[in-house]
């Protein structure tokens, strides 16, 4: 990662990103090296309207506040560091890959940043990939797992069917932001192609499996990305300060495991992975651990049957079996229909189906 952050190529400037970007315009270069100049060449807005304009403003003195010692580079470097991922993926080099971005990126918007957030680090990385490889990538998918709602990533690509952001995170009145209910699902063209499961406090392995099993995948598979982004936050692990959720680090490693699967299935085994929040150190370094175990051991023979088929532990609880489902009600006459395909979203969790009716049997 080191190598990947010092060693950016400097032929990339200037790149444009197509409008709809979490910035019009930016310097890729500035992102990945200490030579740039200036401290807002990273956040050039030359096309932004005036409006827009005072927001750009804002977020220069949100950076500079910030910015008197290293923060802004810090920024800048980590969503460099995933664009070097993008470019190491793209060219053949790899096919998947971690990028330990600090600070984190998917609370900041377009023209905010917040959540002790500076840049989205896997919105740049998604633009950029689309930008600078248009012939390979043309839809990304971000699988947000982050305890809280990336509402900025949601925020750029909420009108843009050709990115599709799926979130699951807590929900509740008072938790930081305050926003990914599940009828927050994309407006214009990108209608349908933002979801949320917006789960209770306390949810585990069993609800986290469950979304995947029941949300990401068909979503995914109905969408067929070109790259997958995983926003990697490690706060919905059990004893997080700022999480009220109980996986534990294995089901991480485990989720990594179906990912790359689907990821082979869809897009030749491109995903790239961000870290995004994570605050109980001896848990975050326990799930990157078991993240990078996973990324680097080779799928076993028996392990390459259909994502996500296997059950899980724990069953979740009702109140996360109703969250999925309200997720996927949401989507139901949306482009990924999600309730389709599937008679009951209870299997393959048969402990969990004594306790619950099967709400779709009746929609489909
Ligand atoms: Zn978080």
């Amino acid at each position: 990662m080191t190598q990947c952050l010092n060693s950016h190529s400097s032929s990339r400037r200037p790149l444009w990103l197509p409008p709809g970007g979490c910035l019009e315009r930016f310097d890729a270069d500035s992102l990945t090296t200490k030579q740039s100049a200036g401290r807002d060449t990273y956040l050039t807005a030359g096309s932004l309207e005036a409006q827009q304009g005072r927001s750009f403003a804002r977020r220069r003195v949100n950076l500079e506040a910030t910015d008197g010692s290293e923060c802004g580079e810090a920024a800048r470097f980590a969503a460099g560091a995933l664009l070097a991922l993008v470019d190491e993926c793209l060219m053949g080099g790899i096919r998947q890959g971690l990028a330990f971005c600090r600070p984190p990126g998917h609370h900041a918007g377009r023209c905010s940043s917040t959540g002790f957030c500076l840049l989205n680090n896997v919105a740049v990385a998604a633009q950029y990939a689309r930008a600078r490889y248009p012939d390979v990538v043309k839809r990304v998918l971000i699988f947000d797992w982050d305890v809280h709602h990336g509402q900025g990533t949601q925020e750029i690509f909420w009108s843009d069917p050709e990115v599709l952001v799926v979130s699951i995170h807590q929900f509740e009145k008072g938790f930081y932001p305050n926003s990914g209910a599940a009828t927050e699902t994309g407006v214009g063209a990108g209608k349908g192609y933002t979801i949320n499961v917006a789960m209770p406090p306390g949810y585990g392995d069993g609800c986290l499996w469950l979304a995947c099993a029941k949300v990401l995948l068909p979503a995914a598979q109905r969408f067929r990305p070109d790259l997958m982004l995983v926003s990697a936050g490690f706060d919905a692990v059990e004893g997080d300060p700022l999480g009220d959720a109980m996986c534990t680090p294995a089901v991480f490693g485990k989720i990594t495991t179906e990912l790359k699967k689907l990821a082979n299935h869809l897009c030749q085994g491109r995903m790239l992975f961000g870290l995004e929040g994570g605050y109980a150190a001896a848990g975050l370094a326990s799930c990157i651990g078991q993240v990078a175990q996973a990324l680097l051991e080779p799928l076993q023979p028996q392990a390459k049957g259909d994502p996500f088929a296997i059950e899980p532990d724990l069953a979740p609880k009702q109140a996360s079996l109703l969250s999925v489902y309200a997720t996927r009600l949401a989507h139901q006459m949306l482009p990924l229909h999600l309730l389709e395909g599937s008679r009951s979203v209870l299997v393959p969790f048969r402990k969990a189906a004594c306790t619950v009716k099967q709400p779709e049997a009746s929609s489909t």
